[in-house]
């Protein structure tokens, strides 16, 4: 780890942490963060030229592995005549007519450059449309780095275990309504005093950052039911979910309307890349067409758009789902046999995602189900794995996920680490 450990000393004398967002610092699982050097499908290499299966896969981009030929070949193609022109270009208007054939949510779409600033439009989209300011989001719930988005977040903010933001106004936060995910009555009551009130909630397509909190199907129906009651926008995000269920999307899996979803990561194929879409009465109120604002200079740039369409097609032409499914399926029975006899420690799947917890019988639906979260246990676990060729997300509240670079022999390996952890007592 020579090099790594080398470049680690010289980046935190000029980057906080040595890393460029918080949680690739290590600060949970101890120990440096390893700088790798390329990806070869389902692995990564680190400049020291160690090899790790990648259950981080890029926190969630890369559902066809690292360096997909097709992909590979679309950025090439587009590198060789340029990268940017800040003029339309065909690669997303390609783009936007896959996305519009295949999402029933989206007749309209957006491009920006991050979830962050997708969620943020999406917002912004629905408090033009509806006259109103405040929002709804859950705790647990983590949706970009938004100013009125950083009460109770999830992710790197719940593995630092702070509850939000500084730099955050108080003025933006009390725009910001949070409350448990997974509680009807608690729900019902809040749309009673503030229904009115409210120009969206927010929901994450399939809470993953902060564990993977599944909610149940009559849940999100009483949500989209409230939603239209009252007035307000429902918009799911899927920056992590999208193209990552079953079914697609979570919405599908849920089988509910949003009027709007949120996408990153996947579809932009590993580039930065996010969208915003629905309806198009409510996609026509953007600007110039509309009155609410928005723009990017490197929105929609080739590079990105070109690799986004090359993975979806890759995605849709080769039954991405159908094969996770039986990698996933196939993962499921090698943890239910290797986590049998360890009380302390679950398992949980929604199609490319999947978690490890710790302390509890039942799989988790709300942050608050959760404390701790075996920090410790898992520490010791993820320092295990990397001995063992694995990287895990340096954080028990992250999801791993798959890809479908992985083989059933790769996933096998992985089982067996951990049955050799369990048997090392951790
Ligand atoms: N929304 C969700 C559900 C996410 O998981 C994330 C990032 O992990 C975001 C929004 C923010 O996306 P980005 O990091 O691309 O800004």
């Amino acid at each position: 780890m020579k090099t790594s450990q080398a470049l680690y000393e010289k980046a935190v004398a000029v980057l906080p942490a040595g890393v460029n967002s918080p949680v690739r610092a290590f600060r949970s699982v101890g120990g440096t963060p390893i700088f790798m050097e390329r990806g070869e499908g389902a692995y990564l290499v680190d400049v020291d030229g160690n090899r790790y299966l990648d259950f981080c896969g890029s926190w969630g981009p890369l559902v066809l592995g690292h360096r997909h030929p097709r992909v590979t070949a679309a950025i090439e193609d587009v590198v060789s005549r340029g990268w940017t022109f800040g003029t339309p270009v065909a690669e997303e208007v390609a783009l936007a007519e896959m996305v519009v054939d295949k999402l029933r949510a989206v007749e309209m779409v957006r491009f920006v450059n991050s979830g962050t600033e997708a969620v943020m439009s999406a917002i912004r989209l629905a408090r033009g449309c509806t006259g109103r300011d405040r929002v709804l989001k859950f705790r647990g719930c983590y949706h970009g780095h938004v100013d009125y988005l950083l009460v109770d977040a999830g992710s790197g903010l719940a593995t630092f275990g702070t509850a939000s933001s500084a730099g955050v106004p108080e003025a933006f936060a009390r725009l910001t309504a949070t409350m448990p995910l997974n509680d009807p009555a608690g729900l019902a009551q809040l749309f009673e005093s503030l229904g009115g009130e409210l120009a969206a909630v927010v929901i994450e397509g399939v809470p993953a950052n902060n564990g993977l909190l599944v909610q149940t199907p009559e849940y999100v129906a009483q949500l989209r039911e409230l939603c239209d009651r009252y007035g307000c926008l429902l918009i799911f995000d899927e920056v992590l979910s999208g193209f990552r269920m079953p079914k697609v999307m979570a919405y599908e899996q849920y089988g509910v309307s949003p009027d709007l979803i949120t996408m990153g990561k996947v579809i932009g194929g590993g580039m930065p890349v996010g969208a915003y879409g629905g309806r198009a009465e409510i996609m026509q109120r953007i600007a110039p067409l509309g009155d609410v604002y928005q723009a990017g200079t490197l929105s929609g740039n080739p590079v990105a758009m070109a690799a986004g369409y090359a993975t979806l097609r890759e995605y849709y032409e080769s039954d991405v789902p159908g094969r996770i499914e039986e990698l996933g399926g196939h993962l499921d029975r090698g943890m239910q046999d290797a986590l049998s006899s360890v009380a302390e420690m679950g398992y949980l799947r929604q199609g490319s995602l999947f978690w490890l917890y710790f302390h509890r019988d039942e799989a988790p639906r709300a942050a608050e189900d959760i404390s701790g979260q075996g920090a410790e246990v898992y520490a010791r676990l993820h320092r295990f794995m990397l001995e063992h060729s694995i990287y895990l997300a340096p954080s028990s509240y992250e999801v791993g996920f798959l890809n479908t670079a992985m083989t059933e022999a790769d996933l096998d390996r992985f089982v067996e680490v951990l049955r050799a952890a369990v048997k090392e007592g951790l």
